[in-house]
């Protein structure tokens, strides 16, 4: 036998049991999503990689060193999205999407691929359900996305417990430049104790640094100065509101001075939803989001302030309580009697089918090994047609549960009303 086929490393098989859970929070999602007004936009999986230079930033550890990016036969760069706010923002501008009552709010749910350390909540190709809220900068929508991703998460029966919400602002155009000076002026001087990640970033993404990861950094940038002393007027007032919206939806919200998204097209509010299941390790971030106000603008469109968030599906899944989903049982299944032909059972199964049924056929055999196998599926009927039975136009519908049996007329219609009341 030749050597069997694996997964690529990075990437992983949803299997039945699995895709159940992942179907209920779809759902879920969805119903939450619809209540918001939300309306769902599918995009390609790959797009033009200037798409993401330009749209998530050269500086960034995405577009540095994690993206999947070829040629195509005509030698055009192409990437498989590492995430998809940058495509609904194409879209939204190929599209004319602004055209209409604002804000526009759309959703999105797919594959995303990084090219990372794979671990615990981190893979190559991951999932990632998102909402970007388009065209107004008042806010309210920063809460609003927030208070949505919360009512998702207690739609999933994921207790407050589980999750903290973490908030900050990065401040504007008017007020980050002289703090973004500033905070590079003061890591200059402290480089010699920081990380060599870091003092990449002090020159080139300056609040980046201040979300390393690593111990001993994070001892250091304890002291760094803080964008909240730096704030203009008008991002404190938004800060301000959102912070009040949420303690009025009864979410509770903590202000992580740390908490950067390196841009310079972010704007504002910037959040996480995180986690300390201990089976995500550090991969403790579910959800994160913030305002982007200057992103439509940069990629070609009308300017067009916006706020949105992605979460990690898998991340999600990980941390919901994991009863494994039930693959649904048929009702019936058909028992193929030996020396009967195979025609008129495979016509009413599809009959039955066509009413609405969960059936099966038996595969063939001994007729006692055809009961068995109906049973292991979890069938509470198994219906048997043999030549006598086709002759009088009946069929044996037999209860597995109860150990009874009744002939009742060969006919799909008749038969539903018997086979439901199970
Ligand atoms: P991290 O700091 O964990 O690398 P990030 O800042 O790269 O996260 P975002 O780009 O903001 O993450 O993506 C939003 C969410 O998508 C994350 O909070 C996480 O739940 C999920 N996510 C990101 N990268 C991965 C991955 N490689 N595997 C699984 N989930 C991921
Ligand atoms: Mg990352």
């Amino acid at each position: 036998m030749s050597q069997p086929i694996q997964t690529i490393k990075g990437t992983k098989d949803v299997l039945p049991a699995e895709a159940v859970r992942w179907r209920h929070v779809e759902d879920v999602a969805r119903a939450v999503l619809g209540r918001y007004r939300y309306q769902e936009l599918r995009t390609p999986i790959y797009e033009a990689t200037e798409l993401f230079a330009r749209g998530i930033g050269e500086a960034t550890d995405i577009v540095g060193k994690e993206m999947f990016t070829f040629q195509d036969r005509g030698g055009r760069s192409l990437t498989l999205r590492p995430e998809n706010t940058a495509g609904v923002v194409r879209a939204y501008i190929q599209h004319k999407l602004y055209t209409g009552p604002s804000p526009h709010k759309l959703w999105y749910l797919g594959p995303m691929f990084r090219a990372e350390n794979v671990q615990a909540g981190r893979q190559r190709q991951f999932h990632q359900l998102g909402v970007e809220c388009l065209g107004s900068e008042d806010p309210r929508w920063d809460a609003e996305v927030i208070v949505l991703a919360a009512d998702f998460f207690e739609g999933l029966g994921l207790a407050p417990s589980a999750w903290e919400l973490q908030l900050n602002s990065v401040g504007c155009g008017a007020c980050r430049p002289a703090y973004r000076d500033a905070l590079q002026a003061w890591l200059r001087q402290r480089a010699a104790e920081l990380c060599a990640d870091c003092g990449l970033r002090t020159e080139r993404n300056p609040l980046r640094v201040l979300d390393c990861k690593v111990a001993a950094c994070r001892v250091v940038l304890a002291e760094a100065p803080l964008i909240d002393g730096a704030l203009c007027g008008g991002c404190r007032e938004a800060l301000d509101t959102v912070v009040g919206l949420l303690a009025a939806a009864g979410v509770e919200a903590c202000r992580n001075p740390h908490l950067v998204r390196g841009l310079d097209y972010y704007t504002r509010t910037v959040f996480e939803f995180v986690t300390c299941d201990p089976r995500l390790g550090a991969q403790s971030t579910l959800c994160a989001g913030g305002r982007y106000d200057g992103l439509v603008a940069e990629l070609g469109g009308p300017p067009t302030p916006a706020v949105g968030w992605a979460l990690g599906m898998e991340r999600l899944l990980t941390v919901l309580p994991s009863e494994d989903g039930a693959v649904a049982s048929p009702v019936a299944v058909m028992v193929s009697a030996p020396g009967a032909p195979l025609t008129p059972g495979f016509q009413l199964v599809r009959a039955l089918r066509a009413q609405g049924l969960v059936v099966d056929l038996a595969p063939a055999g001994k007729l006692d090994r055809q009961f068995k196998h109906a049973e292991r599926l979890g069938a509470r009927f198994a219906l048997v047609l043999g030549e006598q039975e086709l002759a009088e136009g009946v069929v044996v519908v037999k209860d597995l549960t109860a150990r009874t049996q009744e002939r009742l007329p060969l006919d799909a219609h008749a038969l539903v009303g018997r086979l439901s009341q199970a």
